[in-house]
């Protein structure tokens, strides 16, 4: 059974007084059985303020990126123990803007999990294909290819904390989004991948959907049977947007 699963994802937005706002807006209207898995990833400068502001709370607390490195001369740069130290449980790694606006490569992708596993925290693999990559019918192919590099350090025995996302590039902060029979298709290729990598693990493995979802289109997206979560932008930024988007979200399946 697969818990869904959403992450809001801040991007650069909210700093502490915001978020700090968000929480105090956002956690009173959860409900208290909540059967959706909920994080929020904040820029770094806010999360140490917004893993408080959770303590005690269903929300976990996830960061957008994090250096492979445990430390030294990368200026800029976040290491995996300082998350932990922030109250990290999550991290995204490979999202489509630190591929396509920092040049961001597979490997790279495969170096910061293994880092991020050897220190307990879920990596939160996003791939995704480009308009171009998408009408020249190489779909497949782009995100087959940027799965295998990206999981490349991931042993079959640690499968299980692995979080997929699949968010097409063309449908991210566009307000276009795939339907759900596009999404359900990648979805169903990532899936079988998956398996074909990790055995039965892979058919535990939770793989969101990302890009313009919405609370009017995420029960749709979710009513497919390979659509487990969705990695929310736009939407994930007013607490009333994400508080109904979690209620659409439905329960455990
Ligand atoms: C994202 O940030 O990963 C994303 C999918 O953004 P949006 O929901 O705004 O399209």
């Amino acid at each position: 059974m697969r818990r869904p699963f959403l992450v809001a994802n801040w991007k650069m937005q909210k700093g502490r007084a915001a978020a700090l706002a968000f929480a105090r807006a956002f956690l009173p209207r959860l409900a208290d059985d909540l059967e959706t898995e909920v994080a929020i990833a904040p820029p770094f400068v806010a999360l140490d303020a917004l893993g408080r502001a959770l303590a005690g709370s269903p929300v976990a607390l996830a960061a957008q990126n994090v250096h492979p490195e445990s430390q030294g001369a990368f200026t800029g740069e976040i290491a995996p123990a300082m998350l932990v130290e922030a109250g990290c449980s999550y991290a995204i790694v490979g999202h489509s803007e630190r591929r396509v606006l920092f040049g961001e490569q597979s490997a790279f992708v495969a170096d910061k999990v293994a880092a991020l596993l050897a220190h307990d925290i879920a990596p939160i693999v996003c791939v995704g294909e480009s308009l171009e990559a998408r009408e020249a019918g190489r779909s497949f192919e782009v995100i087959g290819a940027q799965l295998e590099e990206s999981l490349a350090t991931l042993p079959p025995a640690r499968a299980a904390v692995l979080v997929m996302a699949y968010e097409p590039r063309w449908a991210i902060g566009t307000g276009r989004t795939a339907t759900p029979g596009q999404a359900q298709e990648v979805h169903a290729m990532i899936r079988a991948r998956l398996v074909e990598r990790f055995g039965a693990a892979g058919d535990a493995i939770r793989i969101q959907y990302g890009g313009s979802v919405k609370p009017d289109n995420v029960a749709a997206l979710l009513a497919e049977p390979d659509i487990d979560g969705a990695l929310v932008g736009g939407a994930s930024l007013e607490p009333e947007s994400f508080a109904a988007l979690l209620q659409q979200s439905g329960g455990p399946r």
